[in-house]
């Protein structure tokens, strides 16, 4: 059934039906559309019942009327011969229900009133005046037995009746004041029978408005989550599918889309030079710039039966499956050139190429229990940093047996090994600031590493490694009592937090091991918060769960980091009450479009709506503060607010800003 706006109109318009109008004229063969079948097979096992009782009568038409006995008799049996043949062929003839019920309702007629012509020949007057009480069981027969519609239940009993009390009237010559009665009778049963016939057929249609209203209400229903679901997983500027959907697709795949002898291979795209090219084309030809490849990757994506998306900013992912690691390097090519092929114009590179290229970094699932997304990106990463620093425009498939060596060929894993006791690695504090006073309220502990030769080496690169050897537990664990140290000794507004990394939420004693380090420095745990990123599916996680809840229970602040791109921002809320949801600043970077801006707005509406307190960061001009002052946003980050310094600059500039 077809559920259109046009029908939603009418059934609403319907319901408000007095009794004395008439039924919506689509909406009631809607109705006996609905119900054929079952009326059908009402019909034709209720024809056969009333037959045989019809059959049965004639006993009496045997014991009653002596002198026209075996006429009656004939007369019923031929009837009844006529009525089953017709309404079987009429049915076995497929004809509609409407023929079907007329064919019904003129064997009643017939069978009534056929039979009561022949009957009016007897001597037996008397019985036969008494033995017409027979004749209310065709009236009841029309009018409530076989569903007729409406018109064809009255005009068929209104004919028995008449027929009937006629013949009582005016041919049968027996005690008037028992024709009277009789006929009085007759005339009752049928006024009753109408009305009830009438009242079930009102029935019957408002319960069917009443079902065809829920039908339509769950089919809006339906629709509306839908639609949220696809908002929910698409990237608003490029439409792709966002990193939620994506993870998705990818725990689809492990669970039934891999054969024997295949895996889920990961290609993370780069656009080279991207900032240069928004800075020197403007953001909407950067914008442009995101579509058009957008577009490419998900034709790609399409012809090769693998999946793209967009992983945040300039940076696209793709998701195939792949039997072998030449596969995955003839893949990650075929996007490299195809790129290259589309030519789109960028003049400022720096270097001396002149159209928008992409470095690319690819890996595979490898039975070694590199079974989840979150390592497949760090790998991903990995080979993509070292495309970057090989000069760009190339691609890197990601190699395990280097994986713990850096890109400049140290070894990285020895140098995080290193890196607390040789004082190679550091942290900055980068600021928050309150949306209302414009004041420093707070700031960030970033770590930083150096090399052995001085050159810094990105988070983002040592981290995934030190997570994988383990360094993270004591790197996380120094970086807490930096801040803690920091804030017993300079106060550092009124909360300091600290990146914790999922290993570390998911060790059991995690939590105590903060409380020592709060205990040792004597400060208050307020403040302290925990930034914690959705990187892990907290569902599945009962010991991060447990660590949290005692984390907070001690007092410790735990924030939502990064909100929006991971597993399940929605369930982590649902689950926690976080004192502070730090929405990821890929968000505040598409409020250039107007769905962008729109899903940013919708985001802090839902944060605030459950007393959420609201971070976004990545904050980077003038033109976004204005916008996050407008939105109602609580606290503040980013590069235009401040960037992440030394400890003595933040104490310098901490003690200015905080006079002015
Ligand atoms: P994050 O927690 O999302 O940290 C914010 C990152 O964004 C920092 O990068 C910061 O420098 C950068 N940032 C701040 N403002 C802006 C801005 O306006 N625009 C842009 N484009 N970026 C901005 P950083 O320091 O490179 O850190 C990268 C990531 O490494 C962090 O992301 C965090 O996940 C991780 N990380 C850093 N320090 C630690 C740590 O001590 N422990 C753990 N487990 N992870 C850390
Ligand atoms: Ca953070
Ligand atoms: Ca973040």
């Amino acid at each position: 059934m077809q559920l259109n706006d046009d029908i939603a109109k009418r059934a609403r318009v319907a319901m408000r039906k007095r009794w004395w109008q008439a039924g919506d004229p689509l909406l009631l063969s809607m109705l006996h559309h609905r119900n054929e079948r079952q009326d059908r097979k009402i019909l034709r096992w209720g024809m056969w019942a009333a037959v045989l009782s019809y059959m049965c009568y004639g006993l009496f038409d045997l014991y009653l009327f002596p002198d026209i006995s075996y006429q009656l008799v004939a007369i019923r049996f031929c009837f009844s011969i006529v009525f089953l043949v017709s309404l079987e062929t009429v049915a076995r003839g497929m004809r509609s229900l409407k023929v079907l019920h007329v064919v019904a309702a003129l064997s009643i007629l017939c069978g009534g009133v056929g039979w009561l012509v022949f009957a009016m020949a007897t001597q037996y007057t008397e019985p036969l005046s008494e033995f017409m009480v027979f004749g209310t069981v065709f009236v009841l027969g029309a009018n409530l037995f076989f569903n007729f519609r409406f018109w064809l239940s009255a005009v068929t009993s209104a004919i028995v009746t008449i027929a009937f009390v006629y013949a009582l009237m005016f041919k049968i010559n027996t005690d008037i004041v028992q024709r009277v009665v009789l006929s009085a009778f007759f005339i009752n049963c049928l006024a009753l029978s109408l009305y009830l016939s009438w009242r079930l057929s009102e029935e019957r249609y408002f319960s069917f408005l009443h079902s065809l209203q829920a039908q339509i209400q769950e089919k809006v229903a339906i629709e509306k989550g839908q639609q949220l679901e696809k908002i929910a997983e698409t990237d608003p500027l490029t439409g792709l599918r966002n990193r939620r959907a994506i993870s998705q697709d990818f725990l689809n795949l492990t669970r039934n889309g891999l054969s024997e002898n295949e895996q889920i291979g990961l290609i993370l795209i780069d656009v080279d030079y991207f900032k240069r090219f928004n800075d020197s084309l403007g953001h909407h030809a950067g914008d442009e710039c995101l579509i058009a490849l957008a577009r490419l990757f998900s034709q790609k994506a399409e012809e090769l039966g693998a999946v793209a998306g967009r992983h945040g900013g300039e940076e696209f992912v793709i998701l195939t499956k792949v039997d072998s690691q030449e596969r995955l390097r003839e893949l990650t090519e075929i996007f490299c050139k195809s790129v290259e092929a589309l030519a789109i114009p960028h003049p400022d590179r720096g270097d001396d190429r002149h159209f928008v290229t992409i470095s690319a970094g690819a890996t595979m699932t490898r039975n070694d229990g590199s079974l989840e997304l979150t390592i497949l990106l760090q790998q991903a990463d990995r080979a993509l940093y070292s495309s970057k620093f090989t000069g760009r425009a190339t691609y890197t498939i990601y190699d395990p047996a280097e994986a713990s060596r850096d890109a400049s060929g140290e070894n990285l894993a020895e140098l995080l090994k290193l890196a607390i006791t040789r004082g190679l690695v550091s942290v900055v504090y980068q600021p928050f600031i309150d949306t209302r006073t414009g004041k420093i309220i707070g700031y960030e502990t970033l770590m930083r590493l150096r090399d052995f030769d001085g050159s810094l080496i990105s988070p983002a690169v040592f981290i995934p490694v030190a997570e994988q050897t383990g360094a993270i537990h004591m790197l996380g664990r120094w970086a807490i009592e930096q801040a803690c140290r920091d804030i017993a000794n300079h106060g550092m507004g009124d909360v300091v937090s600290v990146n914790v990394s999922a290993m570390q939420l998911k060790t059991p004693g995690f939590p105590l091991q903060v409380t020592e380090i709060i205990g040792q420095f004597g400060i208050s745990p307020r403040k302290l918060a925990l930034e914690v990123t959705e990187g892990i599916d907290i569902a599945l996680e009962t010991q991060a769960q447990k660590n949290i809840e005692q984390l907070r229970a001690f007092g410790v602040q735990v924030w939502l980091d990064d909100f929006g791109t991971g597993f399940a921002g929605l369930a982590w809320l649902r689950r926690f009450d976080f004192d502070v949801v730090k929405i990821d600043r890929a968000f505040l970077h598409d409020c250039e479009s107007l769905r962008g801006s729109s899903m940013l707005q919708d985001m802090v509406r839902l944060l605030r709506n459950r007393g959420v307190h609201v971070l976004v960061e990545g904050v980077e001009t003038k033109q976004q503060v204005d916008l996050l002052k407008r939105l109602g946003v609580n606290t503040m980050q980013g590069y235009y607010l401040g960037r992440p310094a030394s400890l003595a600059d933040v104490l310098a500039h901490h003690s200015t800003n905080q006079r002015a």
